[in-house]
């Protein structure tokens, strides 16, 4: 089962993968991360790769591709959670080319509200955990042994270029699998634990179907 979460930067998709973990056993595919983990190495790649995400700006595609497909060459796993991608219509079509989907949730979020969840998020350099800045009074990531700190990208000059983005080639994907019939909107406005409820209903009747 190949899920694909959409939302715009600040939605809440890797707070709900957090939240899906306590409900199911499944591999994540998060392109960010990916990425932010090559381009951590300093390799002459990850320097590429890091230029590109500081600037806000899509990774090109072939990079991508590449370690998506070495990633899933590593998952043996029913269910494949899919962040970050596909992100334009050129990533959908590589997408339905390397594999099936079945179901791709949409996290629906105001603009302005994503803008303030951002500028006032932390993430953790280790393991991604995210959490508010206004919610710790020290910098350890309470999960694992590493820092909360602000992601190089979340700053204001970055976050405009990643909106833009995201309306102009992500935010159309979603009529297309509105189409196709796999779309769910969800509510991103919602405590994080209801937006989690209102997925698991759903991919449980997505598993029921199969
Ligand atoms: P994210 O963690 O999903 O917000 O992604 C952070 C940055 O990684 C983006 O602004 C892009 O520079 C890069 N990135 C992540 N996913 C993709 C993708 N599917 N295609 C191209 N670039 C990506």
């Amino acid at each position: 089962m190949n899920i694909v979460l959409i939302g715009i930067q600040g939605s809440g998709k890797g707070t709900l993968i957090a939240e899906l973990e306590k409900f199911y056993d499944f591999s994540l595919v998060s392109t960010g991360q990916l990425l932010r983990e090559e381009a951590a190495t300093g390799s002459q790649l990850g320097k590429k790769i890091h230029q590109m995400q500081t600037e806000g700006v899509l990774v090109t595609l072939d990079i991508v591709i590449d370690i998506i497909r070495k990633k899933l060459s590593n998952i043996d796993n029913n269910i494949v959670i899919f962040d970050g991608f596909p992100r334009n219509k050129e990533q959908a079509d590589a997408l339905d080319k390397i594999t099936n989907i079945d179901l791709v949730i949409y996290l629906n979020l105001s603009r302005d509200v994503a803008k303030d969840r951002i500028v006032n998020r932390l993430t953790c350099n280790k393991c991604g955990y995210i959490t508010k800045r206004y919610a710790v009074d020290n910098f350890d990531c309470p999960k694992c042994l590493g820092k909360l700190t602000q992601r190089a990208d979340d700053n204001e000059e970055s976050i405009n270029i990643r909106f833009e983005t995201y309306f102009k080639e992500t935010y159309p994907l979603l009529e297309m699998y509105k189409q196709r019939g796999i779309l769910t909107e969800i509510d991103a406005n919602q405590e994080s634990t209801k937006i989690a409820k209102e997925v698991v209903k759903v991919i449980n009747e997505r598993i029921n179907q199969k």
